[in-house]
């Protein structure tokens, strides 16, 4: 009986020597992070003027470049200004194009190779709350059901990871969220990293929702979106709602229906 205690304790002591080791862990990839492309605000209260998205273009030229050995996509431009032609209408895909100089960014199909999710599972800091890691996955699956051709498998292992998502407590600027990513030279997306903030700037907590909101916006950046001026979509630079916007579902499907690359040249 003695020694079914001491076992037990002992497996105590190491459960939470796994979970401390976990909360600190912070991804090596971050700290020599290339590019940041996006560094978010949620609007604390609607009735906020609106601001221009002064960190989105400042951010687009900071995209890094990283050569890799995936396959040149298949292109051609004739077909790829076809389908944009027939599927832009009701989208913000242009404005995308306009931050990027006509190039369009995303992963290759990933739906039998899912890209690996590590989510930082607690955390030390004020205000953290155990559901949202959960939430955090959610926001991953809301937009392969979007029909993204990218599936998402969330890890335990940091180190083995595609994509880390971090809790921070506040930015030294007004935003609530950032990611960062990296595309190769045909302009496939290789590699990416998210933090959220658990606080405003000013130090007061960020609610719940909006911490879904602002992971369901870097998700989108992820995938190769960028902002729109359309303040019903998820991806305004200043984040108002709480779910992917129709419009927002028919842009990442246009992303994704071209290959990665220029539109407007061969
Ligand atoms: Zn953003």
């Amino acid at each position: 009986m003695k020694r079914a205690v001491a076992v037990l304790s002992l497996l105590i002591v190491a459960m939470a020597v796994f979970i401390v080791a976990q909360a600190r862990h912070v991804p090596s990839r971050l700290a020599h992070a290339v590019a940041v492309v996006a560094a978010d605000s949620v609007a604390a209260a609607p009735r906020i003027a609106e601001q221009p998205a002064t960190t989105a273009s400042g951010e687009a030229g900071l995209v890094s470049v990283r050569s890799s050995t995936l396959p040149a996509p298949k292109r051609d431009l004739a077909e790829i200004q076809r389908r944009l032609a027939d599927g832009e209408s009701g989208t913000y895909i242009r404005e995308i194009f306009l931050q990027r100089e006509d190039n369009n960014a995303r992963w290759p199909d990933r739906q039998l190779e899912p890209l690996r999710v590590w989510v930082q599972p607690s955390s030390a800091l004020a205000d953290f709350h155990g559901s949202y890691p959960v939430r955090a996955r959610e926001a991953f699956e809301r937009w392969t059901r979007a029909g993204v051709p990218v599936a998402f498998t969330f890890v335990v292992d940091s180190a083995s990871c595609d994509i880390p998502v971090v809790w921070v407590d506040k930015f030294d600027m007004p935003i609530s969220g950032r990611t960062r990513w990296t595309r190769d030279q045909h302009w496939w997306i290789i590699g990416s990293s998210i933090e959220v903030a658990l606080h405003h700037q000013t130090g007061t907590p960020l609610e719940p929702e909006a911490i879904y909101a602002i992971t369901l916006h870097e998700v989108g950046h992820v995938l190769g979106l960028d902002h729109t001026q359309d303040e019903r979509s998820i991806m305004a630079a200043r984040v108002r709602v709480h779910d992917l916007s129709d419009v927002d579902e028919r842009t990442v499907q246009l992303v994704y229906s071209i290959p990665p690359g220029s539109v407007t040249k061969p």
